[in-house]
C-alpha cells in the first residue's frame, strides 16, 4: 500500500485526488488530511478514508473535529496549527504529500515535505514561486521526487520523456497553454465592473476562488510561467504562453528540431493527479476520454498583454528574479482577497501588484527567513496600496 498525506483535502484538488484515491483502494491508503475552517467536510473524509492522523487551522476547529469523529467511532488523531501541517507532511507513515494548500500558507509543510525526502506531489504553485531555489535544492539534497500537478506542468513533464539531461539539452522552449479566463474577449473598458462570481466562473475548469481569479487575470499563467522556470530549468526566454481556448492541449515541448511533443486531453485535474499518484505507471482517473472529432478545433493565439498586464508583471518579477516573485505574490494573495471581498475593482489587482512591485525587495532568496520576511513587507505594502485606492 501506498500512503498519502493530502495537505489541502477539502479543496477542489484534495476533492479530486480523494476521488482517484477511493477508485484505487487496494493501492493507495490515506495516512493523513489536513483542512483549515471547513471541519464538516473533513471529518466527512476521515470518516470514509480513516487516515491516522488530521490537522485543522486552530484548537477550537480540532476540538470540534475530534467530537465530530468519536461520535462516528474513528479514531483518528487530531491536531491542529503550522506545526502539525508539518509534521504530517514529514512523518515516516506516509510516501507521497498532495501539496493543495492554496497560497503563501502551504510554503512551510510543502518544504517540510521535500526536507523528509517524500515523494511531492506539487498543486501549490505559490510554494515554488515564493521559494523556487530554496525549494529544489531541498528537493535534490534529500532526495525527494518532485511531482508537477499543476496541469501544464504535468503536460510538460510527461512531454520530457524522462528525467535526462540529455532531453533537457534539445529543449528549444516550453509552451505553456492558456484558456484566456472568462474575460478573454470581453470589451477591456467594461472589466472594472466585474464581480467575484464572474471572475469565478471559470469557462472549462472548476476550481478555488483564488486560482480562479487568477485565471481571469492571467496571473495565474505569469506565476505558472515562474513554476516552470524552476521545475525545468527554463529561462524567461525560452518560455512561451499561448493562449488555447479549449483547454484540450494541456502545454507543449518544442525542441531543436523543430518537434513539439503536447499532451492532450478533457479538462480534468484528475488526469494530472492520477499521474502523479502512480508515476510511472498509469492509472484509471475517471475522466472522459478524449474525442478530437466532438471537440473539433483547436485553436491558439497569442495573449494580449495590455488586457493581462499581471502576466507581464509575473514575467518581469521573474527577470528580476531574487525576492521579486515572492512579492508578486504576496501581493497578489492581497490583492485577490480584497477583490473576492468586494473592497477593489477587479482591474486593482494589476494596480495594487505593480505598485509593489515597484519597490520590490532587492536581494536574494537564499533562506527561508528572507523569503518569509519579503512575503510580510509586500503584503505591507499591498495594503498601504490598499487604503490609497479608497
Ligand atoms: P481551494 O481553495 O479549493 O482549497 C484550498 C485548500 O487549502 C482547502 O483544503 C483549505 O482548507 C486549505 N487552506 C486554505 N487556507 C489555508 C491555511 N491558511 N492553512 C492551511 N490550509 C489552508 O484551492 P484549490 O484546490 O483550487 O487549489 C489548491 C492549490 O492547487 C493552489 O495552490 C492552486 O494554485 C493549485 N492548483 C489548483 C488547480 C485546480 O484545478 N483547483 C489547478 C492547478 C493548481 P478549508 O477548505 O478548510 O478552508
Ligand atoms: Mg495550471
Amino acid at each position: 500500500m501506498h500512503r498519502i498525506t493530502i495537505l489541502g483535502a477539502t479543496g477542489s484538488i484534495g476533492e479530486s485526488t480523494l476521488d482517484v484515491i477511493r477508485r484505487h483502494s487496494d493501492r493507495y491508503a490515506v495516512h493523513a488530511l489536513t483542512a483549515h475552517r471547513q471541519v464538516a467536510k473533513l471529518a466527512a473524509s476521515c470518516i470514509e478514508f480513516r487516515p491516522a492522523r488530521a490537522v485543522v487551522g486552530t484548537a477550537e476547529a480540532a476540538r470540534e473535529l475530534e467530537g465530530l469523529l468519536r461520535n462516528a467511532g474513528v479514531p483518528t488523531e487530531v491536531s491542529h496549527g503550522e506545526a502539525a501541517l508539518e509534521s504530517v507532511a514529514s512523518d515516516a507513515g506516509t510516501d507521497s504529500v498532495m501539496a493543495a494548500i492554496v497560497g503563501a500558507a502551504g510554503l512551510r509543510p510543502t518544504l517540510a515535505a521535500a526536507r523528509a525526502g517524500k515523494r511531492v506531489l506539487l498543486a501549490n504553485k505559490e510554494a515554488l514561486v515564493m521559494s523556487g531555489r530554496i525549494f529544489m535544492d531541498a528537493v535534490r539534497e534529500h532526495g525527494a521526487t518532485l511531482l508537477p500537478i499543476d496541469s501544464e506542468h504535468n503536460a510538460i513533464f510527461q512531454c520530457l520523456p524522462a528525467d535526462d539531461p540529455r532531453y533537457r539539452a534539445g529543449v528549444a522552449k516550453v509552451v505553456l497553454t492558456a484558456s484566456g479566463g472568462p474575460f478573454r474577449t470581453r470589451d477591456p473598458a467594461t472589466l472594472h465592473d466585474i464581480t467575484p462570481d464572474q471572475a469565478c466562473a471559470h469557462p472549462n475548469w472548476v476550481m478555488g476562488r483564488k486560482i480562479s481569479v487568477d485565471s481571469a487575470t492571467m496571473m495565474n499563467k505569469g506565476l505558472e510561467v515562474i513554476e516552470a522556470h524552476w521545475l525545468f530549468g527554463a529561462p524567461p526566454e525560452r518560455i512561451e504562453v499561448l493562449i488555447h481556448p479549449q483547454s484540450i492541449v494541456h502545454s507543449m515541448v518544442a525542441y531543436m528540431d523543430g518537434s513539439v511533443l503536447a499532451q492532450l486531453g478533457n479538462p480534468d485535474m484528475r488526469t494530472p493527479i492520477a499521474y502523479g499518484l502512480a508515476y510511472p505507471e498509469r492509472i484509471e482517473a475517471g475522466v472522459s476520454p478524449l474525442d478530437l472529432a466532438l471537440a473539433g478545433t483547436l485553436s491558439f493565439e497569442k495573449p494580449e498583454m495590455a488586457r493581462f498586464p499581471c502576466l507581464g508583471l509575473a514575467f518581469d518579477a521573474l527577470r528580476v528574479g531574487g525576492l521579486a516573485p515572492a512579492a508578486l505574490n504576496a501581493a497578489n494573495e492581497v490583492a485577490v482577497e480584497a477583490f473576492l471581498d468586494g473592497k477593489i475593482r477587479f482591474t486593482d489587482i494589476a494596480r495594487i501588484v505593480a505598485r509593489v512591485l515597484e519597490k520590490a525587495p532587492q536581494g536574494v532568496a537564499d533562506s527561508l527567513g528572507a523569503v518569509l520576511e519579503a512575503d510580510t513587507a509586500a503584503r505591507e505594502a499591498a495594503r498601504a496600496a490598499l487604503g490609497k485606492l479608497g
